[in-house]
């Protein structure tokens, strides 16, 4: 009996190997075109009508779909999200039917990018090129993330190939809007697509992420009193009192982490949770003292932290430093929550879909599988609270390096997530 379990085992590793190295080729062509494809947030269209042909040529059930406001306001989380110009932007779920009795997977990554910047900052002054060079494929959405969708479409493209069975559904969502808050991920819980785990392959370097904290933004505006610059000790500088606001905000992201019993997964960060100032608007002459000043910034949110109380915590804290200064205690900063908010949200790192995963990867690639929590938000948040659907985060590329010029992936780590993806499937969606 053992032996042929394991020689039903090794008959499966070799059939799913040998369906990867043919598809290797194809995988980076088309990762490569992928990136060709500009998707900046707002203009995802052509990329998804791109990766429907894909799908259709795998005989995957697909809906496409233009998401709107009318089918989502109701939903709890719609105000979580940014919902505005929704237009042509089409969200998109491959379906492969199982043939019996499994669990069922999504693997849910987006399409859109954000903004590349100076263009010709970029290798080739082309942040489309889709060049590869060294091991690496450039190009805005390379890491975050092209390479994590495509791996997934390729990791059920190798299982097709195989011809292994899969007993439990696979659902194949290609979304819209996460970089702006989570529409296309929303849409998809909208319209009913569920299952009994997912995977959402934004950028961890590979590793298994059961949590992600969470984030909100914030707009602080401080009023100050505008004088000639000449006589500049008789106006109230919003620069100033800004400056001695922002000192308290530092010192108050270190004091409250040092309040938090840990999770070992956030072990490897300096800050776990940052609140970061992202803009500055102050002033309007240079030799008049500055009566207003805007600052935006994004404040992190704990693990099992409401937002509510997050945001509390935070006015909170900007209170007790206006207190501090007469002129900030007369004239209070406002703040303002606005955009999309990011939940935090976790699942037991022992749950049985990170042990499937975690396993896949130890097979596959011969080492330990490294598991961490996301300092960042994702979709991860929507399918575990909202859909109540168990799902980790893991994929290609390293976070540190989305949203910046020359944004890479590393090939070898692309072809690595496709192949542990594959294993997870096989495993997953055929036990119950
Ligand atoms: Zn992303």
């Amino acid at each position: 009996m053992q032996l042929e379990f394991f020689g039903v085992i090794i008959m499966y590793r070799k059939k799913l190997q040998l369906a990867l190295k043919e598809l290797e080729n194809e995988a980076i062509a088309t990762l490569q075109k992928a990136v060709q494809i500009p998707s900046i947030t707002g203009e995802e269209e052509n990329v998804q009508r791109f990766l429907e042909g894909i799908l259709k040529d795998m005989g995957l059930e697909t809906d496409l779909w233009y998401p709107n406001t009318a089918e989502l306001k109701e939903h709890p989380a719609f105000d979580l999200v940014n919902h505005e110009n929704l237009g042509k932007r089409p969200n998109l779920v491959g379906r492969l039917r199982g043939t019996g009795k499994g669990k069922s997977l999504i693997l849910n990554g987006h399409v859109d990018v954000v903004d590349p910047g100076t263009e010709t900052h970029w290798v080739q002054k082309n942040p489309w090129s889709g060049l590869i060079e060294d091991g690496k494929l450039y190009g805005r959405g390379a890491c975050d993330m092209k390479s994590g969708l495509l791996a997934g479409i390729f990791a059920v493209k190798a299982l097709i190939k195989s011809g292994l069975p899969i007993n439990g559904d696979i659902l194949l969502e290609s979304v819209i809007s996460e970089e702006d808050g989570g529409c296309g991920t929303l849409a998809c819980l909208a319209r009913g697509y569920t299952a009994a785990g997912a995977v959402v392959m934004e950028p961890t370097k590979m590793s298994l992420m059961p949590a992600q904290l969470g984030a909100t933004s914030f707009r602080l505006t401080v009023t100050g009193l505008a004088t000639h610059g000449c006589v500049r000790y008789q106006g109230v500088s919003a620069i100033e009192k800004f400056s001695f606001l922002h000192q308290g905000i530092i010192e108050w992201e270190k004091a409250r982490e040092e309040k938090i019993d840990w999770s070992q997964l956030f072990s490897g960060y300096p800050i776990k949770a940052p609140i970061s100032i992202g803009t500055i608007q102050a002033g309007n002459w240079d030799s008049t003292v500055a009566e207003k000043l805007t600052a935006e910034g994004r404040l992190g949110v704990f693990l099992n932290q409401s937002l509510k109380d997050a945001r509390n915590s935070f006015e909170d804290m900007i209170a007790d430093l206006s207190a501090q200064d007469p002129w900030l205690a007369e004239n209070p900063p406002k703040i303002e929550w606005f955009q999309a908010a990011w939940e935090p949200a976790a699942i037991d790192p022992d749950h049985p879909l990170v042990m499937s995963l975690k396993k896949s990867y130890e097979t596959t690639l011969g080492r330990q599988a490294v598991l961490e929590g996301a300092p960042y938000g994702s979709d991860m948040r929507l399918l575990t609270i909202y859909g109540n659907i168990p799902t980790v985060i893991f994929g290609p590329g390293d976070v540190a390096n989305a949203h910046f010029t020359n944004e890479f992936v590393l090939i070898k780590e692309y072809l690595d997530t496709i192949a542990v993806l594959a294993d997870l499937i096989y495993d997953w969606c055929n036990n119950q």
